[in-house]
């Protein structure tokens, strides 16, 4: 076993969210690091973003900033095979730091050696004391299996801190940074984090694990690595430094889960809850490897108090059979998009009926209305679901007739050609992406004409809030419901389900809205 480092700086034993500057002028540079003063626990000057005429002009206002501003600083001077932005021999390297001016040196709470520069002064003086240098490693391509081993060659060097930072190309590549860290914990300490979104977990859960620092950029765009999220995510969204190994654990499956909303709506209401808890977006691609390594309790090899998870694209109906349980509405629409681990049983849910149905429940009584659903997908599903429970007589119009026809059959409906819809209904429920951001925004699926007799117009789409669907029904007369309403309403559905507490509402509206 290596020898433990003799004990570092009292910052040390605290949760730090470390923010890296990247700017590479300057006055941007001084400029961010008095930005990052606000808000960060220690400032990384990455060095390697500015030129050597650049460092000087740095160096000359750095001693007076740091007695302004009191933030501890981590020095690094990454050369570009390593991540960083200069190409930088060891030599220069090497002279770089050993030629920092002394008053610059002093500001120095640590510094970040590689493992090679590390080994080239493992016997001679360094010339920042060992005690104050995290000797680190970057992947760039993947996450090795022999991490332990590894950590075990880089704590073997005088460095009182180790570093891992590696590419996580799949959720499963997080768990052997999981491990690292759990080994370090009676060893040298240590930080562990995953680059790109798959990695995310080991950014947002490593310091309730024992790991030292967690990076966050100043601002999207200003990330100095893969998947980096932002300061104010890491400390307001996620709060990252109150989680510790008990905390609950929610999340979101899916693939893409970058663009997701849930992690905006479920953590502010987790915390209005006073639930000490967090809730993470999990870029998954296979979905039973992920359920046996990080969800069941029989087989998860992940020790962490994970409570539930919402289900979405594409996992709804793989996650079925690799379930314990699944309650009456999923089997009936088929897909689950809610798991609740209880005790050591997984049981599944679909709360897309509830969020469709409610808000629609509470401005009329749909028993006996003609509805016409547009669109035959997985939204129409849980749609026609509920409008059959409810008693309403439902016509399904979809641009393919088969789809509807076929969806029709099992819900008891009519179907019909998306085009054939003259307003023969009492209500209107698009569940098309017609009108959706970033697909074709500003499109209505219906005239104004057409909506002459109907009463009312749900719109699934929720963004943009106000849809050209929803202004043009507002034109013809009829009462409104935007898509928000139903995704506020199976996030509250799922929060019961999870924390068997009901939902602050406002909260997750708010949220929502943003
Ligand atoms: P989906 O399973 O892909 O189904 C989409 C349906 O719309 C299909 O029938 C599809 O027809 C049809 N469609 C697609 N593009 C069309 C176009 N240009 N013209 C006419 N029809 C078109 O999607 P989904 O999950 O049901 O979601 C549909 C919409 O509802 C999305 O915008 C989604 O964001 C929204 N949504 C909102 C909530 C909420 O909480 N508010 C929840 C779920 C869904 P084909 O089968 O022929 O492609």
């Amino acid at each position: 076993m290596p020898p433990l480092s003799a004990p570092v700086d009292p910052l040390l034993t605290r949760k730090l969210v470390c923010v890296p500057i990247t700017e590479r002028e300057p006055a941007a540079f001084l400029a961010a690091l008095a930005a990052a003063a606000v808000s960060a626990d220690i400032i990384e000057l990455r060095l390697d973003y500015l030129s050597d005429a650049a460092h000087a002009e740095v160096f000359a206002q750095l001693p007076a900033l740091v007695a302004q501003y009191h933030t501890p600083l981590l020095f690094t001077l990454r050369p570009r095979e390593q991540g960083g932005q200069r190409d930088l021999s060891l030599g220069e390297r090497r002279a770089c730091w050993q030629s920092l001016p002394a008053a610059v040196a002093a500001t120095i709470t640590l510094a970040d050696f590689e493992f090679d520069l590390a080994a080239s002064f493992a016997a001679e003086p360094p010339p920042v004391p060992w005690e104050k240098v995290i000797c680190s490693w970057h992947n760039f391509e993947g996450t090795p299996d022999d991490l332990i081993q590894r950590y075990e060659r880089m704590a073997a060097t005088p460095a009182a801190i180790v570093k891992l930072a590696t590419k996580c190309n799949c959720i499963g590549d997080c768990l052997r940074l999981f491990e690292v860290i759990e080994y370090a914990q009676s060893r040298k300490p240590i930080i562990a984090l995953g680059m790109s979104l798959p990695g995310l977990s080991t950014r947002v859960l490593s310091l309730s694990r024992g790991a030292l620092l967690t990076f966050g950029a100043l601002q999207p765009g200003a990330e100095s690595a893969p998947g980096q999220p932002t300061v104010a995510d890491l400390n307001q969204l996620y709060r990252v430094k109150q989680l510790t190994r008990a905390s609950q654990i929610f999340g979101v499956m899916g693939q893409p889960i970058g663009h997701s909303r849930s992690p905006l709506i479920h953590n502010p209401a987790l915390q209005a809850a006073g639930i000490d808890g967090v809730y993470l977006p999990l870029e998954v691609d296979g979905t039973a490897a992920f359920i046996r390594d990080f969800v069941h309790p029989h087989t998860r090899k992940l020790g962490w108090n994970l409570r539930g998870l919402s289900v979405t694209i594409p996992h709804k109906l793989a996650v079925m059979p690799l379930l314990d349980e699944i309650d009456a509405t999923a089997q009936a629409i088929g897909a689950v998009n809610t798991i609740v681990v209880e005790s050591d049983r997984l049981r599944g849910f679909n709360t897309d009926v509830h969020g469709a149905m409610q808000p629609l429940n509470e401005l009329l009584d749909v028993r006996g209305a003609r509805v016409a659903v547009l669109g035959a997908g997985g939204s129409a599903r849980a749609v026609c679901y509920g409008l059959q429970q409810r008693g309403a007589a439902v016509t399904l119009y979809a641009r393919d007739l088969r789809k509807a026809q076929s969806l029709a059959a099992e819900f008891n409906a009519t179907a019909a050609a998306l085009d054939s819809f003259h307003g023969q209904a009492d209500i209107v429920i698009n569940c098309t992406p017609l009108g959706m951001k970033g697909h074709s925004e500003g499109t209505s699926p219906l005239t104004a004409e057409r909506l002459r007799d109907v009463r009312l117009v749900y719109d699934l789409v929720y963004n943009p809030e106000q849809t050209a669907l929803l202004q043009t029904a507002q034109a013809a007369g009829c009462q409104t419901l935007g898509g928000l309403a139903m995704l506020v309403a199976q996030a509250a559905e799922q929060f019961r389900l999870w924390t068997h507490q009901a939902a602050p509402i406002d909260v997750m509206w708010q949220a929502a809205r943003t």
